[in-house]
């Protein structure tokens, strides 16, 4: 394994080089420029390989990379649509990556009204009264909502509202981001077909509830039929609704968070907007509120005078401080713009029930193999608690490794923590009918395999270019450098 490894990764060789520089120019007189004290006392320590050589490394490294340009990726709650090209050719025109945040305002009046427009948009999506595109993903826009709400309370001498109450099928970001915001999580219960329990909630509404955080359709992927109900209570306790934006797909132009309810939301423009995401960013997670929150929305603000010119407002006191470097992922909000545009307000509410269709298809398709745990009309994803016939031992784990040997991305596994054995499950509306149907054969075929080769199914996967991972390993004592390569070979 060792030698695979150095095979893969060890191609320096001493003294071959990738470059060529004049002599006279670069190695005499250059260095004579550069004062002796910025000077390196030895060379750096750097792999020694040529043009070919890197060339190859990295053409052959992407070929073992797993994306959505390569095959379907149903990871469950992270919204894999398809990136289209569009959005990144408009993106890559010099007029925006030549442009610099520093750059006087009037030299970037175009760049402030697409972000002034995008603002505008994601308002009328959402039915919300304003947008701030700062924070750099869901979980940074979760921060943001929170301080916001804290802001709120405390502004109107509220200091009891310490509580924020978040269900029990929660992304993890959910209660991570209340407690960094300075808050106390409680947990609300779910009721068997997974909506969240209102008798559980109601005695949790007293008058320390600052609010509570809901995703809908929620983690299960079931809408929440009495969420008007629960907003109206929680208004009424005193305390304000935050909306995880990672569940709207499937509700673009056809049900607005702020007609349910909701006082405060972010969403993943890399998850709905379709602007790539994985291996941890970029992203942009925009965060809305309804009018009575306006005033705490961070600074800088992209703001529209009367003669339609665009200008950043930082001096607003009421708001809440920079939560970001200048204004966020600007090239993330350039796709996403390019995206909304592209579909345009007719086409916009066909992702819904597209994204509605493809996973109910595969969960009826299923469930003869898969133990489905909450019937019913899913809305964009659904939940599967592993195989249904328990006595082959073949886990959850153990089906998503047996997926990549087939080529599929594996679904999120073990989350939402309601069921041992979860297994999540969102297609997408870019997903053609052949691409589900080889998915639905290939689940077919592992549950067969699980009943009559298990070990085949329990030792995946077994033909990727790494077998299973020895995780704990790999986060314990990572080698993400060259210069810690050579330190372990030391
Ligand atoms: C993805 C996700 C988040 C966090 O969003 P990031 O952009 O990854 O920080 C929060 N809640 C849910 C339900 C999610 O799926």
């Amino acid at each position: 394994m060792k030698n695979y490894d150095k095979i893969i990764f060890e191609l320096s060789k001493p003294g071959r080089k990738g470059y060529s520089l004049p002599k006279d120019k670069y190695e005499t007189e250059g260095l004579k420029s550069i004062p002796t004290d910025l000077l390196r006392e030895k060379p750096a320590d750097l792999p020694e390989v040529s043009e070919l050589d890197v060339v190859r490394h990295y053409t052959n490294l992407s070929n073992k990379n797993f994306g959505v340009d390569t095959g379907f990726y149903p990871l469950g709650s992270c919204t894999m649509k398809y990136n289209p090209k569009i959005n990144e050719e408009l993106c890559s025109l010099p007029s925006f990556t030549s442009l610099h945040p520093l750059q006087d305002e009037e030299s970037v009046q175009g760049a402030l009204e697409l972000y002034w427009n995008l603002q505008r948009m994601l308002s009328e999506i959402a039915g919300l009264e304003e947008f701030t595109l700062n924070p750099y993903a869901g979980a940074h826009g979760e921060l943001t909502g929170l301080m916001v709400m804290k802001k709120y309370h405390e502004s109107r001498g509220d200091h009891k509202r310490k509580k924020v109450i978040v269900p029990d099928s929660a992304h993890g970001t959910n209660p991570a981001s209340a407690m960094v915001a300075g808050f106390d999580v409680v947990e609300v219960k779910s009721k068997p077909n997974g909506s969240i329990d209102v008798e559980d909630l109601k005695p949790l509404l007293d008058d320390t509830v600052a609010g509570i955080m809901m995703t809908n359709p929620n983690t299960l992927g079931m809408f929440e039929t009495e969420i008007t109900d629960i907003a109206k209570l929680v208004h009424e306790a005193g305390g304000l609704l935050y909306y995880d934006g990672a569940n709207l797909n499937p509700l673009l132009g056809k049900v607005r968070p702020g007609d349910m309810g909701f006082d405060i939301m972010h969403i993943n423009l890399h998850k709905t907007f379709s602007t790539p995401h994985g291996g941890g960013g970029p992203g942009s997670g925009p965060v809305g509120v309804a009018s009575h929150l306006v005033q705490y929305l961070p600074n800088p603000r992209v703001v529209k005078d009367e003669k339609g010119k665009f200008h950043i407002e930082g001096n607003n006191n009421e708001a809440l401080g920079n939560i970001s470097g200048f204004l966020g992922n600007f090239g993330v909000m350039m796709r996403a713009y390019a995206y909304i545009l592209s579909l345009g307000k007719e086409h916009i509410k066909d992702v819904g029930p597209l994204a509605t269709l493809n996973a109910n298809y595969i969960k009826e398709n299923l469930k003869d193999d898969y133990l489905l745990p909450i019937e019913g009309v899913c809305k964009h994803e659904f939940v599967f608690d592993g195989l249904k016939d328990k006595s082959t031992e073949v886990t959850t784990l153990n089906v998503a490794k047996r997926l990549l040997d087939y080529g599929f991305h594996a679904p999120t596994i073990y989350f939402p923590l309601l069921f041992h054995e979860s297994m999540m499950i969102e297609p997408t509306e870019t997903e053609s009918k052949d691409t589900l149907d080889s998915f639905i054969n290939v689940m077919h075929e592992i549950a067969r395999e699980a009943r009559e080769t298990p070990e085949l199914v329990k030792n995946a996967p077994n033909n990727t270019i790494v077998r299973k991972l020895d995780e704990t390993t790999a986060a314990k004592n990572p080698i993400l450098t060259y210069k810690a390569l050579k330190e372990q070979e030391a």
